[in-house]
């Protein structure tokens, strides 16, 4: 088999799936199982499903289109998909047609939603996303009374709930304020406009930990699950969640060269590879500073820190594992992607601040990872 590859255990989303479906209806909560870190793939969609996920959610119209495609055995027709993301207003043919649903915050992306569904002879559902700190998207809590009343005033499109995303951005941890307000919005939204609303969506993975350990999750009714159901991991941790798998996905890979190098390059080299000009020393660091993805590290505040990443090989070192990592300790936030690779900087080296770099955990190994999607289509 060619390598790097990535294995998928179907079942272990399935079981991760039914295990947070079930903790989660006993607070009233249903999961919309969001497939964007596998591309839409309608294998890992039909896991979701398998494990109790009322409908399943894509960032990309793309994937939407493959989950619409797919044997109706995996992705049945009737499952309804929302599109995590407000689209572009040129996708909105597209969008009325493959999704149920749309997350939305701006007025113009309703008006070409409600034309186009229109257009197409559909009805289509829109749930507003309203601002509750994250920055990542949102229309401000001040005006979603008005957006939602207009909503009511455009046909082709029909009012379905509210939402949030948070954790997302900014890392804005989702709490009893933010949540507290996405119910009254909820409440304030339905005095207005005379209906009840379907859906209020609370966010994703990394809402799981307040709507678990809340006395009351309120009106929140929903969460958007991506990163819990296929890593088994709590993004604001990057910990494993209880009684979840977290080898869903595993990259097998073949190490092609270890060798013991210095941290330093020499020779003359003013550009990258890449083409964009070499700023710093070029120490193991700083090669992995330039990593276009996962090279910043999140912290559940979403701030930054650059820290050495664990190792304990002589620096220079790459170093590649084939399985039972846990990927995403470091990288990008909301799941859309993970992994770094990681070169192995010296033990103890101090940061630019000259703080010492954190202690190195004993139970972190290194590892080569890489986006999911490029795993999932290798070129
Ligand atoms: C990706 C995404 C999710 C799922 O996030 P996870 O952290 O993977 O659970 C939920 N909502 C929106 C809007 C997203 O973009």
């Amino acid at each position: 088999m060619s390598a790097p590859r990535l294995e998928v255990e179907l079942g272990a989303v399935a079981h991760n799936t039914r295990t947070l479906v079930d903790r989660l209806a006993s607070r009233g909560v249903r999961v919309v199982g969001v497939t964007k870190a596998a591309l839409g793939r309608p294998d890992v969609a039909a896991a979701m499903l398998a494990g109790g996920a009322v409908g399943l959610g894509d960032s990309r119209v793309e994937n939407l289109a493959r989950l619409r495609a797919a044997d109706p055995g995996q992705v049945p027709p009737d499952v309804p998909l929302t599109l995590i993301r407000s689209p572009m207003p040129s996708q909105a043919d597209d969008v009325v047609c493959l999704a149920t649903t749309s997350l939305v915050t701006e007025r113009r992306t309703l008006d070409a939603l409600a034309a186009a569904a229109e257009r197409r002879g559909v009805r289509h559902d829109v749930v507003l996303m309203v601002e509750l700190g994250d920055l990542r998207e949102g229309v401000p809590a001040e005006d979603l009374v008005d957006l939602a009343r207009s909503v009511g005033r455009r046909p082709g499109v029909r009012l379905a709930g509210i939402g949030t995303n948070l954790a997302c951005q900014s890392g804005v941890v989702p709490g009893p304020r933010a949540m507290g307000e996405l119910s009254r919005l909820a409440e304030q939204v339905e005095a207005a406009c005379r209906r009840p609303l379907t859906v209020v969506s609370g966010g994703n993975s990394a809402s799981l930990g307040w709507v678990l350990g809340a006395d009351d999750v309120g009106r929140v009714d929903e969460l958007r699950l991506g990163e819990s159901l296929l890593l088994g991991t709590d993004p604001l941790t990057r910990r494993p969640v209880e009684d979840l798998r977290t080898d869903a996905f595993v990259l097998v890979a073949e190490v092609i060269e270890v060798q013991v190098k210095p941290a330093q390059p020499w020779g003359r080299s003013p550009r990258r590879p890449t083409g964009t000009p070499r700023r710093g020393g070029g120490t193991a660091r700083s090669a992995r500073r330039s990593w276009p993805w996962g090279a910043r590290t999140w912290t559940p505040t979403g701030s930054r820190r650059r820290r050495a990443p664990p190792c304990s090989a002589p620096a220079g070192t790459i170093w590649c594992s084939t399985s039972g990592t846990s990927p995403s300790r470091s990288g990008t936030s909301c799941g859309s992607g993970w992994g770094t690779a990681r070169w192995c900087a010296p033990r103890r080296r101090r940061s630019s601040a000259g703080r010492p770099s954190p202690p190195v955990r004993p139970h972190e190994r290194p590892v080569v990872g890489t986006r999911l999607d490029r795993v999932l289509t290798p070129t």
